[in-house]
C-alpha cells in the first residue's frame, strides 16, 4: 500500500518536472524570439550591420576551420533535405543545357587529370566530393577545389579538396579561403 502511494507520488513528482521544464523551455524560446527581432531591427541600422560584418569577419578569421566546417555542415543539411527536387532539376537543366554539359564534362575532365596526379585516397575522396554541393554556396558542384590554391602552396591532397560550383570555384581563383570567405 505505502509502495504504491509512494509510486503515485514519484509519478506526480515527474509530471511536475516535465511541466516545468516545459514551461522553462517556452521561456528561452520566447526569450530567443525576442533576441531573434531585435537583432534583426539593429540590422537596419547601416553602421550596426558594418559593426556585425566586422565581427563575423573577425570570427571567421579566428576560425578558420570551424567557419569552413559550418559551410560545410550546412550545404550538406540542405542537399540532403532538397536532394530529389535538386536531382529532377538537374536532369532537366541537362537536357536544356548540352553545350554546358559538354564544357563541364570538359573541365571535369581536367580536374580528373589534376587528381589522377594525386595519391589513390586523394582520388577516392575527389570522387566522394563530386556528390557534394559547393561548399561555399551549397549549389550543384561541378568542380573540386584546392582550398588553399596551388598557386599559393596549397597540396594537390584530398585534405586541401572541397567540392565547389564552377562559379565559386573560378571565382575564388587563386584567392586564399578566408579572403574568399570574407568578401
Ligand atoms: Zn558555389
Amino acid at each position: 500500500m505505502s509502495n504504491d502511494i509512494g509510486q503515485a507520488g514519484a509519478q506526480d513528482q515527474l509530471r511536475l518536472q516535465s511541466n516545468i521544464l516545459d514551461k522553462e523551455e517556452a521561456r528561452k524560446e520566447a526569450k530567443r524570439k525576442y533576441a531573434r527581432e531585435r537583432a534583426r531591427e539593429k540590422r537596419k541600422d547601416p553602421a550596426y550591420r558594418a559593426l556585425e560584418l566586422e565581427r563575423n569577419r573577425r570570427w571567421v578569421a579566428d576560425n578558420k576551420g570551424q567557419a569552413l566546417e559550418s559551410k560545410r555542415v550546412a550545404g550538406r543539411k540542405w542537399y540532403r533535405a532538397n536532394r530529389d527536387q535538386k536531382l529532377a532539376a538537374n536532369k532537366a537543366w541537362k537536357l536544356a543545357n548540352p553545350e554546358k554539359v559538354r564544357e563541364y564534362a570538359k573541365r571535369r575532365r581536367q580536374i580528373s587529370s589534376i587528381i589522377k596526379r594525386s595519391d589513390y585516397d586523394s582520388r577516392d575522396y575527389a570522387d566522394v566530393l563530386y556528390a557534394d554541393p559547393c561548399s561555399y554556396c551549397g549549389e550543384r558542384a561541378d568542380t573540386v577545389d584546392h582550398i588553399e590554391p596551388k598557386y599559393l602552396g596549397g597540396e594537390n591532397h584530398w585534405s586541401n579538396f572541397t567540392a565547389a560550383c564552377i562559379s565559386c570555384n573560378s571565382s575564388k581563383g587563386t584567392t586564399n579561403l578566408l579572403e574568399f570567405l570574407c568578401r
